[in-house]
């Protein structure tokens, strides 16, 4: 077990506090990425290409497509990869619902809150975004189901949901997926779904196979702990996949990227051991706080939310003050990385101190 003992913060990095004596660690949990450095096998193959770095990456990423395919069960005609999923997130607004003239009147759905690409990228690319309140902090599908117009191109369901980690399950998505119309895409976010432990949260592997209209958005950035390198993929029916591919950036997924990600296929059963104990991590994190009086939703990805409305941004800066960064939502909530066990704890100490 090798947890990184210092966290060098890119975001949420805690304000210095002038009560607080000098932190010396620092823990980022912000960002949902993975609690443990890089494998050294996988760190060996990255140095390894390196060495290839004068030239252009393969551009038609055959190696990881075909082993992904493997992997999957699924054609290499129905994979797409894109520069983190968020750069896929960015070729399905495109394709469905960007470009041309007619683009303002088109409308992608979602539930909210949710992932913040979302409505950044849907904006960025001319259409409307259509945002349906959460219910119990879930993806209400009922509610996203009545959303879609005769304008609607595309919605995304975040499943687990970040920020919230809640889960919508396989009954309820079926429904869902039946009523809404073939013509609108239907992107099953999964980017936590190696995190997910709940049976009857459905595999979107399962579901795209004999609906044209739903894609599956996974990740290697969170389970896989390659968020550094920015590599994603899409699966989904023709012509969909095709669509993607068509919006996505020439030689955009870097050969490091791609032996990286290769690698960690061939190194899942060691990374999903990992995955296993950030999942009894979280465990023992929702346990703790709710021992101390704090609500938590069930959660099924690598973070939980607290919804504590107005008192978000004082959970925040107690967080930073004994040099956890959290990420705060002002006036909804905040949600925490479930990080190494070190972390974790000091997120219960500060926990346990303001419920008292
Ligand atoms: C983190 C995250 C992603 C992954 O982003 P990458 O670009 O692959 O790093 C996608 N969707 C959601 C909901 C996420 O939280």
């Amino acid at each position: 077990m090798s947890y990184p003992s210092v966290y060098l913060p890119t975001r949420g990095r805690p304000k210095r506090n002038d009560e607080v004596p000098a932190l010396t660690t620092i823990h980022d949990l912000s960002a949902n990425e993975n609690a443990y450095a890089p494998l050294p096998s996988v760190l060996e193959v990255v140095r390894a290409a390196g060495e290839r770095l004068q030239r252009y990456p393969d551009r038609f990423c055959r190696e990881l497509t075909a082993s992904l395919a493997e992997r999957l069960a699924v054609p290499a005609e129905h994979i797409a990869l894109g520069v983190g999923s968020v750069g896929l997130i960015q070729q399905f607004v495109r394709s469905a619902a960007g470009a041309g003239e007619e683009a303002p009147g088109r409308e992608v759905a979602y539930g909210w809150p949710s992932f913040e690409a979302y409505p950044h990228l849907t904006r960025a690319s001319g259409a409307e975004p259509v945002q349906v309140p959460l219910r119990a902090h879930t993806f209400d599908l009922d509610a996203l189901a009545g959303a879609v117009t005769e304008r609607t191109r595309l919605v995304f369901v975040c499943n687990p949901n970040n920020p919230t980690g809640t889960v919508v399950r396989r009954a309820e998505l079926e429904r869902f997926l039946d009523r809404v119309p073939e013509r609108v895409t239907v992107v099953l976010d999964e980017a936590y779904r190696e995190f997910v432990r709940d049976a009857e949260v459905p595999d979107g592997i399962e579901l795209y196979r004999d609906r044209p209209n739903v894609a599956v958005l996974r990740t290697f950035s969170k389970a896989y702990g390659l968020a550094g390198l920015r590599v994603g993929y899409a699966v989904a029916n023709e012509p969909v996949a095709a669509a993607l591919r068509g919006q996505g950036t020439p030689f955009g997924i870097n050969g490091l990227a791609q032996a990286a990600a290769v690698a960690s296929l061939g190194a899942e059963a060691e990374l999903m051991a990992r995955v296993e104990e950030l999942v009894k991590e979280r465990g023992r994190l929702v346990a703790g706080l709710r021992a101390t009086g704090w609500t938590v939703p069930e959660t099924e990805a690598n973070f939980l939310w607290l919804p504590l409305l107005e008192e978000s941004e004082a959970f925040g800066a107690a967080c930073s003050a004994v040099g956890v960064g959290v990420r705060t939502f002002p006036g909804e909530g905040v949600r925490i990385t479930v990080g190494a066990p070190e972390a974790n704890d000091l997120v219960l100490g500060v926990a346990a101190r303001l419920a008292s």
